[in-house]
This record gives structure tokens, C-alpha cells and sequence, in this order.
């Protein structure tokens, strides 16, 4: 009857003891992505976790590197180049839409770039050419920013159609056909 006395409280604390450390060393393990930076502690983020749904999952795709950005759609095959669809609509300049472009450098985004990195700097006392992009998804001081950048921005929400059939009447409808990002 021992068991019976063991409280619902402390089993679950059991398990989460358990859990990280775990979930830790498997990300250690199979080393999935360069990109991809373990927060120190092991503990889950509580800001993006509270986030509404469509806004999280645009969080912790761009923190894993799989999101609709240029470079992973290119690593996917799914584009045949990662240049950035907002500064290179014509395949022009051949600027690769890396998570560091759209950050930093994108030129779609600049008000809300700014935005995000004097919050950041507010947070961390650090601005936006100290910060890998890696270090700033896995830092739970700048979640709040950066989860504002995502909701004021397209940032790895969508991406455009690969073959433009000049269907304009259906781009200027609001492009059904650019990939939306879906994660419910
Ligand atoms: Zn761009």
C-alpha cells in the first residue's frame, strides 16, 4: 500500500527530474542541428510555451532551423534557391534568406528589426551585432521581442509560390497558393 501514499505531486516531480536531463542528452546525442542552441538550464521556456499556438510553433520551428525560410526550403527541396523572397523577388542579387538575414538584415522588415533589438537590448544589456541568431531563440529573456517580431512580421509564416503563373487576379486575393505554414 506504500504506493497508494506516493502523492500525485511527487511523481510528477520524479518525472520531470527525469525528463530533461534525458531530453537533454538525446538533443546532445544526435546533434540535429549546428543552429540549434540548448538553452543552459534544461527547462522549457515558459513564454513561447503560454504563446498563442500559431505564433509558438513559428517560434520553435525558426529555433530548430525548420521553418519557411529560403535556406531550409532549399535544403528540402521543396525551392530551387534559398534567396530571400522579399529583397530578391527577381532572383536578382542572390541574397540568401538565412534566419540571420531576417533578424538582422532584411529590408521587408526593418521597423520591426528594430523594434526587436532595442527590446533586447533593454533585456540583456547586448545589441543586435552581439547576438547569433541561435543565442537569441535559446535565450528566454528575449523570447517577449522576439515573439512580437513573428506576430508583427511574415517571418517563416508563409512562403510564395515556386513557379509564378501570373495568375495576378489570384496573388492579389491574398496568394492561396503561397505555403502556408499550418501547425494545427
Ligand atoms: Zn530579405
Amino acid at each position: 500500500m506504500t504506493q497508494r501514499a506516493t502523492s500525485l505531486a511527487h511523481l510528477r516531480r520524479r518525472a520531470t527530474e527525469k525528463k530533461w536531463p534525458e531530453a537533454r542528452s538525446w538533443c546532445e546525442r544526435r546533434n540535429l542541428n549546428a543552429g540549434y542552441v540548448l538553452r543552459k538550464k534544461g527547462k522549457p521556456d515558459p513564454t513561447p510555451a503560454r504563446a498563442e499556438k500559431r505564433t509558438a510553433s513559428r517560434y520553435y520551428q525558426l529555433k530548430s532551423g525548420h521553418a519557411l525560410t529560403g535556406v531550409y526550403l532549399k535544403s528540402t527541396d521543396n525551392r530551387p534557391d534559398d534567396h530571400c523572397w522579399w529583397c530578391d523577388p527577381d532572383n536578382n542579387c542572390g541574397v540568401q534568406q538565412t534566419r540571420d538575414h531576417l533578424f538582422k538584415h532584411c529590408s521587408r522588415w526593418k521597423d520591426q528589426q528594430a523594434q526587436l533589438w532595442a527590446r533586447v537590448k533593454e533585456a540583456t544589456r547586448k545589441g543586435k551585432r552581439k547576438w547569433r541568431v541561435g543565442d537569441l531563440l535559446a535565450d528566454k529573456r528575449c523570447s517577449p521581442a522576439v515573439l512580437n517580431f513573428l506576430r508583427s512580421t511574415h517571418v517563416g509564416r508563409a512562403a510564395p509560390p515556386v513557379e509564378d503563373s501570373g495568375d495576378e487576379e489570384e496573388e492579389a486575393r491574398g496568394g492561396g497558393r503561397w505555403a502556408e505554414y499550418c501547425a494545427e
